[in-house]
């Protein structure tokens, strides 16, 4: 089919963002899937974002804003209208004058683990592994090992795009929840986190986040294409555990396969599509409904047509 926002390409880059048309998703997403995106525009400051955001609500072009692409399954129909990554400045991590890090949210969660440990700053190193950028850690309230983000973010600069302001959420405004914020819902673009850590120990720090690696590269499957954890940890129960009780480890349709290492993650073992991805979370929805009574819910985030 005809990409109908073609038009809008010189426009975009005029506000000078790299902007590239039928951009295939799956060279953007950790599990190596999705069709294209119309249109793929990086943005690397808040100038371009401003501009990009204001011409997509005149025009009413679809806005889907890209993190890392890390907890995603984008529809083998790709997505219509605009993908919006940040780069950049986006990408900047220094301090506030009061001592807290402001981060921009497009940087990597991994560049700011690094930048803490730099410093000697305690308090994220849950967080170190988890391939994310620091605006979609924020997004999902990512956490892992006891921590979560909502532990060290003290506030988060974003743009509404209903009304193209900037703002800002701070404390309970930001509305943690378990894999939950008050940007869930959508209509925002967060721009940038402020974040609270303690003076610790470089040593120390260092030493817990090689462990929790460790941890990692013992337990997950991190040879394969996945978004980690598909399903949200069900109260009282581990999803995994659930999976692997109903004998579903290595479970196959199409290239998505349960993974006989973790059960709780779903790996592109080869030419995966989403329709495959689907298909099993069906499978183990209903498998483990069936045979646990308990309703597994999504972590993953579904997108595109
Ligand atoms: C191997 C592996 C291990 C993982 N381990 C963990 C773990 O231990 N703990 C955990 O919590 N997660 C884990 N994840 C999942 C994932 O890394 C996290 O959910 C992460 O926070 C997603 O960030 P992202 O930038 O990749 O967001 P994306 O996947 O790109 O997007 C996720 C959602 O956030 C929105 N979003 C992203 N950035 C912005 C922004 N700037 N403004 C507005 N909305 C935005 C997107 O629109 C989307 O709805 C793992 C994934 C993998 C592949």
């Amino acid at each position: 089919m005809a990409n109908e926002f073609l038009q809008y390409q010189a426009t975009l880059e005029g506000f000078g963002c790299e902007v590239r048309a039928d951009e295939p998703m799956k060279n953007h997403t950790s599990f190596k899937i999705g069709g294209n995106a119309d249109l793929f525009v990086t943005v690397g400051s808040e100038d371009q974002l401003t501009a990009v955001a204001g011409f997509c609500k005149e025009k009413e072009i679809p806005l889907f804003v890209l993190g890392n692409g890390s907890n995603l399954l984008v529809s083998d129909r790709g997505i219509r209208g605009v993908v919006l990554r940040l780069g950049g400045a986006f990408c900047d991590i220094g301090f506030n004058e009061d001592g807290t890090i402001h981060c921009g949210a497009g940087a990597q969660l991994s560049k700011l683990c690094a930048f803490a440990l730099e410093h000697s700053l305690t308090g994220l190193e849950f967080a170190w592994g988890i391939p994310g950028s620091c605006g979609g850690a924020a997004f999902m309230d990512a956490g892992a090992y006891g921590g979560e983000m909502r532990n060290v973010v003290v506030s988060c600069e974003h743009i509404d795009l209903g009304t193209g302001e900037r703002g800002v959420f701070a404390g309970e405004e930001l509305d943690f929840d378990y894999r939950h914020s008050v940007y869930s819902g959508g209509g925002y673009v967060i721009a940038a986190l402020n974040l609270r850590l303690e003076k610790g120990d470089k040593q120390e720090i260092r030493a817990k986040m090689d462990e929790l690696m460790g941890r990692r590269r013992e337990k997950q499957p991190l040879e394969y294409p996945s978004a980690g954890s598909v399903f949200k940890r069900p109260a009282g129960h581990f999803a995994g555990g659930l999976i692997e009780q109903c004998g579903l480890k290595g479970a196959q349709v199409g290239g998505a396969q349960v993974s006989p290492k973790h059960a709780g993650f779903i790996v592109n073992v080869g030419g995966a599509t989403c329709e495959d991805v689907m298909g099993l979370i069906e499978m183990i929805q209903k498998t483990v409904r069936e045979g646990t009574g308990v309703e597994l819910e999504c972590e993953v985030r579904k997108t595109g047509e």
